[in-house]
């Protein structure tokens, strides 16, 4: 039924009586936000009930993304957005003498992610929920999400995350769908009286796997599937095995706190336990819904049943299926290797070296008994039939267990029928470089999916000035169908949109500059370029890079203050891993050329660096809408997709970046013209590390500019940084620049210096960033989600699309 604002007010006032016996105008933030999150609940639980129940009742398949982080940030407002009732709850909260804003700020931020990978689970969940995909996610439900990030003396300190102190409204506790999970012990197998195989435990430790539900909510589509995140608990029959605080607490720490190592693997037996913990659970609980409701054989479970290993954290899906297939339902060997491979497929998020992730046999051995003598199996099988086809030497580099280690991205590829990279650049990579083996011997599991972003969170909700331009420039099918973006392209010379453009991305930028005064104490102008790189703190990033050419400009300036360069405010958000050094020295170095630039008088405001503390979700929806420039400078070949360059692209930012990952694709989509392009391509970075060419000393020698900016970090022209100054000129000069900054510095110089000049000429600019917006549809991850759907899980539509709005 719909609601209307006079029923939405009275609603309000009786469940505030109901939950805190209270009247409006006694009522705190925090109680109000909870009484809405309440109501709300209570909008979407049939549609909730009835969508499971159509699924059981239509016996659809259904993909089940496995994920060890999810980013969703605050829920308030995409589930008010999806609900349709967005704009009428604003309105009725206007009229009770409530801002819905303040009361959407009281929402923890749920960070159970680091960064992209994360974040894009997230925005999967969204647009498969909005596509009425038949999908759900799985995962942990971490008591401390990601650290606190503050800044003490321009160092990174890390804090606690308690995002469920007080308690989490979206979740829903299934205390009747709690599972065991087996780990630790030894397992011994005998044979049974018909000849098979049995595995005996002792001395196993049994873990009490709880899941709590949140509800998944579709576009104004009546869909609501579910993300379900697993906690710990001591299984009653366990009791009397953990007397001890100290025994208890140590089993209660594996779902407390997720790791904080972005693209690092640290090889801990809690992870990996932790992966195992979340993979049997989910396992698990989808063959007993399937026998349960499902009610097919066994055999047919790739019928009904897609799992998706969302990178290789969740890797041990394929030999947990095996287990349950084998162990459990009595299949053979081959009946069960033919299901799972049927079921899984992979997705590949990094060709970093340091992140592929491996477990040593003594730890696996020790940790996931069952689960070693069944990969060990699957590594002996694999090794026997592809022998009498490949050559030796090809079957032993692909194999899974190799050198004392099980490699997980070997064993993904394996057990699954499909394997993608997340941007072309990065598929391509995958199969002719990086996984060239696995593709000579898997030709056909190899494609491409290149990342999306839920469209609906990065502008509808965070850009309602832009929203507002768009709805009466192309009308508001754009909301449904992103494709028609594109509209706007008839607009770009349009005098008055552009200038409807342009003030909307004002007044962007001057909420941020408020908040920008309100954190730090510092003011920036709305009429500076507001330049901004927001991202996980990584070398091969090169935050470094973008910090070197703010020192260019910076010792410009001093040299020649008349300079009529136009003002910038640069603008940085990134966490760093807390064991990562260099990152941090990073950070440090950011910060004081920060107090440098932003309190010498000689500058004058012409440039300011902001480094926003806390970088996160709810941090991004403020500074993307408000970004002129994107920063999307890694070294070719690193960055697998990114989506944060999607994000500021569909806010009107123009992008300047290297040729990697989705950076390709953004430059096809708005043409040579309007996106900036600097830097090595792939191929000569490639070409350097075959041909040992590189000399960064000789740069250094060189070029008088690069000497000097480098010598900013040693002679005490940067305040309070006599370590952390060495040590970047060191990793620059000493060991020869890994990642190629002081080679691509120049061509990045010069790109700068074009926006400079193309920002002076406002209708230039605005166009530019017209087209950026009217592009940027191809980059919603409704699209990305439904190319999955068709090509790798082979899941259907719900039919019935007729919205029957909130
Ligand atoms: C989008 C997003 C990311 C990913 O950013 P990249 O630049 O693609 O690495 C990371 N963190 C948060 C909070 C995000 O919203």
């Amino acid at each position: 039924m719909a609601l209307d604002k006079e029923m939405f007010k009275k609603e309000l006032k009786q469940r505030l009586r109901e939950n805190y016996a209270m009247e409006l105008e006694d009522a705190t933030e925090q109680e109000l936000f909870y009484t809405l999150g309440t109501l709300v609940k209570a909008r979407y639980s049939d549609a909730w009930g009835d969508t499971w129940k159509y699924y059981v009742n239509k016996k659809k398949k259904q993909v089940y993304y496995f994920s060890i982080e999810f980013l969703p940030g605050k829920m308030l407002k995409s589930n008010l957005l999806n609900l349709g009732i967005l704009d009428m709850t604003r309105e009725a909260l206007a009229d009770l003498g409530i801002d819905l804003e303040k009361l959407a700020e009281v929402e923890k931020d749920m960070a159970l992610g680091n960064g992209g990978l994360g974040r894009l689970a997230s925005c999967f969940m969204d647009s498969i929920a909005s596509c009425a995909l038949p999908g759900n996610g799985n995962g942990i439900r971490y008591d401390y999400g990601l650290f606190k990030q503050r800044f003490v003396d321009g160092y990174q300190v890390e804090l606690p995350d308690e995002w469920l102190q007080s308690g989490n409204i979206w979740e829903v506790r299934r205390e009747s769908k709690a599972v065991n999970v087996r780990v630790g012990g030894h397992v011994y197998l005998t044979k049974t009286n018909n000849g098979k195989l049995k595995p005996i435990y002792e001395n196993e430790r049994v873990l009490r796997a709880v899941p709590y539900d949140t509800a998944m909510v579709g576009y104004e589509n009546n869909v609501v599937n579910t993300l379900r995140l697993w906690s710990v608990e001591i299984p009653d029959f366990e009791e009397d095995k953990y007397q001890s605080i100290q025994g208890r607490r140590e089993l209660e720490d594996l779902t407390a706190v997720l790791y904080p190592d972005d693209s690092n693997e640290h090889g801990r037996l809690i992870r990996l336990t932790q992966e195992y913990f979340f993979v049997s659970a989910g396992i698990q609980s989808i063959i007993r819904r399937y026998k349960k409701r499902i009610q097919k054989p066994i055999q047919k479970l790739s019928e009904y049943v897609s799992i998706h290993i969302n990178d290789t954290h969740p890797a041990l899906c394929v030999p947990e299926m095996m287990r349950i297939l084998v162990d459990e339902e009595d299949l053979s060997w081959e009946q069960a290797w033919d299901i799972t491979v049927k079921v899984m497929s992979y997705t590949n998020h990094t060709i970093m070296a340091e992140a592929l992730e491996k477990w040593t046999i003594e730890l696996m051995r020790r940790t996931l008994p069952r689960m070693y003598q069944i990969i060990e199996e699957i590594d002996a099988r694999y090794v026997r039939s592809m022998q009498e086809i490949h050559p030796h030497d090809l079957v032993e580099r692909t194999r899974i267990i190799r050198d004392g280690q099980v490699h997980m991205a070997h064993l993904s590829i394996i057990g699954s029928h499909s394997t993608n990279g997340v941007a072309k650049l990065h598929s391509d990579l995958l199969k002719f470089v990086v996984l060239h083996d696995f593709y000579i011997i898997y030709p056909d599991r190899f494609n491409n999916k290149t990342n999306g972003i839920a469209q609906r969170r990065w502008l509808q909700i965070v850009n309602e000035p832009l929203a507002h331009v768009l709805d009466e420039t192309i009308g508001k099918t754009w909301k449904q169908d992103s494709g028609d973006l594109k509209l706007l392209m008839n607009y770009q010379s349009d005098q008055v949109v552009l200038d409807r453009l342009a003030k909307a991305k004002k007044i962007n930028k001057q909420a941020l500059a408020d908040y920008i005064a309100e954190t730090t104490g510092i003011e920036v102008g709305t009429d500076a370029i507001f330049d901004v790189q927001i991202k996980r703190l990584h070398a091969y990033k090169r935050q470094l890079l973008n910090l070197l050419h703010i020192m260019k400009l910076y010792q410009d300036l001093k040299e020649n203050p008349g300079s009529n360069m136009q003002k910038r405010v640069f603008i940085f958000g990134a966490k760093a891993a807390p064991s990562y050094h260099y990152a941090k020295v990073i950070i440090k170095c950011i910060n004081e050329a920060a107090n440098l630039i932003n309190n010498d008088p000689d500058i004058n405001d012409r440039i300011k660096v902001i480094f926003l503390e806390n970088y996160n979700v709810t941090l991004a929806e403020k500074i993307i809408p408000a970004a002129d420039v994107s920063e999307q400078i890694s070294l070719a070949s690193k960055e697998a997709s990114g989506t944060s360059n999607m994000k500021l692209m569909l806010n009107g930012a123009v992008t300047l970046a290297t040729l990697d990952g989705a950076n390709v694709e953004i430059r096809d989509a708005v043409g040579d013209d309007n996106i900036y392009i600097f830097g090595l391509t792939e191929k000569e970075v490639y070409e350097y590390y075959e041909n040992q060419g590189y000399s960064a000393q000789q740069l250094y020698d060189e070029n008088p500019v690069i000497r000097r900016v480098l010598n900013a970090f040693i002679d005490g022209t940067i305040p309070n940084i006599v370590y952390e100054g060495r040590e970047i000129f060191d990793s620059l000069i000493k060991h020869n620049d890994e990642y190629f900054l002081l080679r691509d510095f120049d061509s990045y110089v010069r790109a700068q210096e074009e926006i400079d000049k193309a920002y002076g000429d406002h209708t230039f600019w605005q166009r530019m960033s017209l087209i950026n917006i009217a592009n940027a549809g191809r980059f919603s991850s409704d699209e990305t989600v439904r190319r999955y759907a068709e090509d790798i899980w082979k899941i259907e539509p719900k039919d019935s699309l007729v919205a029957e709005k909130g």
